[in-house]
């Protein structure tokens, strides 16, 4: 069974006119998602800046009420679950952020912070479990717990983002939503944050959906990948299926601005025309024809589903094969 199961996921913005704030439009921010994560395993999620996958992450685990569509979590629809009853779930889910500085309260100590968690759920019968909880999770993280009376401002980045990833761990977790959470990182740090997450899902047993814009980064972490295009998801298959071999023309085009390492590998770069359209008024039929190199007639009127075009690898493209 899956771990999470999201089905036909709508997030809408209502943008509002006038003196009577009428709703004149929707963002349509997620249009539409439907995808599942096992237990144990990294989903990555990658497509452009604005495509929806935060608002999508952020939906997931309530952080954002969802339009429409259901999140279910080991089987049990959340998506309606209030008050005590969310709570109580949401210590299963949990997120960490791309701005680790910006999510830590700079007047609370480190051990304030981990230890918070631990009281919301709580995780401890007194203080002294308390207290070695979090230098348990300190350790844990690659983090010296003689530091856990310090502050946020007296961390590195990517110290910080340990604490982030801490925090999170602090309610034991099954699923955590990694949003964007090495792309504000120098690159040497972005590799040490990617293998303490990969080592903490072996010993844990955690499941991630990976958010983030850089496909290698995905492809390292992940062992299927979803590429999100306009709120919907336009490609899902197992990493090495969509790096090596992908068939949406718009993945085609973020793979080939992957640079390669291998200088007897050429790849041709494929520069798309114009800008994401906005999502307050997506184009008609496919939504990525206007700048879709390969659009035929019918792209423009007829919206493709993902569809299996592979074993395992599916495609919301009408020429995908
Ligand atoms: Fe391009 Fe048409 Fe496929 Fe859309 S459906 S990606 S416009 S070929």
């Amino acid at each position: 069974m899956s771990l999470l199961q999201v089905q036909n996921l709508k997030v809408y913005f209502p943008v509002n006119h006038g003196l009577l704030s009428r709703v004149r439009a929707y963002v349509k921010a997620v249009d539409g998602v439907s995808l599942e994560v096992a237990p144990g395993e990294t989903l990555g999620l990658v497509g452009e800046s604005g495509c929806g996958k935060t608002t999508l992450g952020r939906a997931i685990i309530r952080l954002i009420e969802p339009t429409a569509g259901t999140v279910s979590f080991e089987g049990e629809e959340i998506t309606k679950l209030g008050g005590a009853e969310l709570r109580r779930r949401r210590r299963k889910f949990q997120m960490i952020f791309q701005d680790p500085y910006g999510s830590l309260n700079p007047r609370m100590t480190v051990g304030e912070i981990i230890g918070e968690a631990i009281d919301i759920h709580k995780l401890a019968v007194d203080d002294d479990t308390r207290e070695a909880r979090v230098k348990e999770l300190l350790q844990a993280v690659g983090l010296d717990p003689i530091h856990v009376q310090r502050y946020p401002h007296e961390f590195s980045g990517g110290q910080r983002q340990r604490i982030g990833i801490a925090r999170a761990l602090a309610v034991e977790p099954q699923l955590i939503v990694c949003d964007e959470p090495v792309s504000a990182l120098d690159v040497s740090v972005q590799a040490q944050i990617i293998n303490l997450l990969k080592d903490l899902q072996v010993q844990k047993g955690l499941a991630y959906l990976f958010i983030a814009h850089d496909l290698a980064v995905v492809e390292h972490i992940s062992r299927r990948v979803a590429v999100m295009y306009l709120g919907r998801v336009v490609e899902i298959s197992e990493s090495k299926k969509v790096c090596r071999d992908p068939k949406h023309p718009y993945t085609q085009a973020l793979i080939s601005a992957v640079p390669v390492v291998d200088p007897d590998l050429k790849r041709q770069r494929i520069v798309l025309p114009g800008d994401v359209p906005s999502p307050i008024n997506p184009p008609s039929g496919c939504p990525f024809h206007p700048r879709c190199p390969i659009a035929e007639a019918r792209c423009k009127v007829e919206l493709p589903l993902l569809r299996e075009v592979a074993s395992g690898h599916w495609a919301a493209c009408h020429l995908a094969k």
